[in-house]
């Protein structure tokens, strides 16, 4: 039988829709201090209620769809997408449907030693794990709640050993908090197999505080570590990825770098973002979604809903990153544990 070819929708930039990221809950164990503040997601909180959330049978349902619109990659985000119970059923769910190429999940490696064989055994290709420090002290200020750094490490020897690999390891570098650790954190994962990926500070949301001075940018970072373990940049492994790459001269594998504050990649940007209520968001810094789950719950059929995701993607023109200015960061935009990364 010959199989379904997508039919690709492209955006008012010629952009194609390729990635589609799935928060699973906008609930964290962490209170990352530049992504959940306590002081805005403290115990007062209104996160969502259960009924708000989208069934595993609708996200399987709308991942059906996007994946017939052009989609290959599928990420699992939050919150903290580990919090959602029963998630390898979701996994178990989404792995087998056709066109899907690569299906992995975001986590802060909290609940990841627990986890990591039941992920694979039901059908999770890799995990990227978000670390940003390995020093002790500095990891529980910057998770806010005093969790242990050696127990996140220990989630990613789990990942690596269950096979969901290879392991990408996400470093949010912000001046004066944690850009002392880069050097380490090359050093820890130089020659492990595991891709290290420097993240530049973003200004997400509007809760975080963010200022320009709090940005370490990639060429900063980039020298840091060559000073010590000498790099060479090296091709994009696909037209479009985001991460710049470099590999060690001395064979001791890659690094990547997320420069969205100081090199924006908006012109190749192929991600739409699906929020644990069932908003689609076509930017991360957008201020609303559009409500998919309004058309699901409301017997929209297959059909309808796919033509809603092209009329929307079809129209999209976001470009934030490569328009910042003062006036833009002023205006309201979705917090980032909300759609994830
Ligand atoms: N809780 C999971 C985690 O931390 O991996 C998944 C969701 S979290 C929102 C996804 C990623 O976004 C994490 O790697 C986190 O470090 C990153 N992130 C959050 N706020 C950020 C910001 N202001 N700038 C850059 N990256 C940010
Ligand atoms: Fe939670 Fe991830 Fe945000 Fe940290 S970055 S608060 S772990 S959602
Ligand atoms: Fe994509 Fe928006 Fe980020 Fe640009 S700013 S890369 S359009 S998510």
């Amino acid at each position: 039988m010959l199989e379904a070819i997508p039919l690709t929708v492209i955006d008012t930039f010629s952009r194609p829709l390729r990635d589609l990221r799935i928060s699973v809950t906008d609930r964290c164990s962490f209170r990352c201090t530049y992504c959940m503040p306590k002081e805005i997601f403290g115990r007062d909180f209104a996160f969502l209620p259960p009924k708000e959330l989208l069934s595993f049978e609708e996200i399987t349902r709308l991942a059906q769809i996007f994946l017939g619109l052009g989609v290959e990659k599928i990420r699992l985000t939050g919150g903290e997408p580990l919090l959602r119970r029963d998630l390898e059923t979701l996994i178990g769910m989404l792995a087998p449907l056709p066109g899907l190429r690569d299906l992995t999940l975001t986590t802060n490696g909290a609940l990841l030693a627990r986890k990591a064989v039941s992920l694979k055994a039901a059908g999770l290709s890799r995990v990227s794990v978000s670390l940003d420090s390995l020093d002790d002290s500095v990891f529980q200020a910057m998770n806010d709640v005093a969790f242990p750094v050696g127990r996140v490490l220990e989630g990613i020897e789990a990942a690596q050993a269950a096979g969901l690999t290879p392991l990408k390891i996400n470093m949010v570098v912000q001046r004066g908090v944690n850009d002392g650790d880069v050097v380490a954190m090359a050093r820890r994962f130089h020659g492990t197999g595991n891709i290290l990926r420097f993240i530049e500070y973003m200004d997400v949301g509007a809760t975080n505080g963010w200022q320009l001075g709090d940005v370490v940018g990639a060429s900063e970072i980039v020298a840091r570590i060559h000073q010590v373990l000498p790099l060479e940049p090296i091709a994009p492994n696909y037209p479009g990825e985001v991460a710049l790459r470099y590999r060690y001269l001395d064979g001791g594998g890659e690094i990547g770098v997320i420069a969205s504050v100081t090199k924006p990649f908006c012109g190749d940007c192929s991600r739409a973002r699906l929020s644990a209520e069932g908003k689609l968001y076509t930017c991360l810094f957008a201020a609303d979604g559009f409500d998919l789950r309004a058309l699901l719950r409301g017997g929209a059929s297959e059909g309808e809903i796919a033509a809603a995701v092209r009329r929307l993607w079809s129209g999209r023109n976001d470009r934030y990153s490569e328009q910042r200015s003062e006036e833009s960061r002023l205006r309201p935009k979705v917090e980032m544990s909300h759609i994830g990364g």
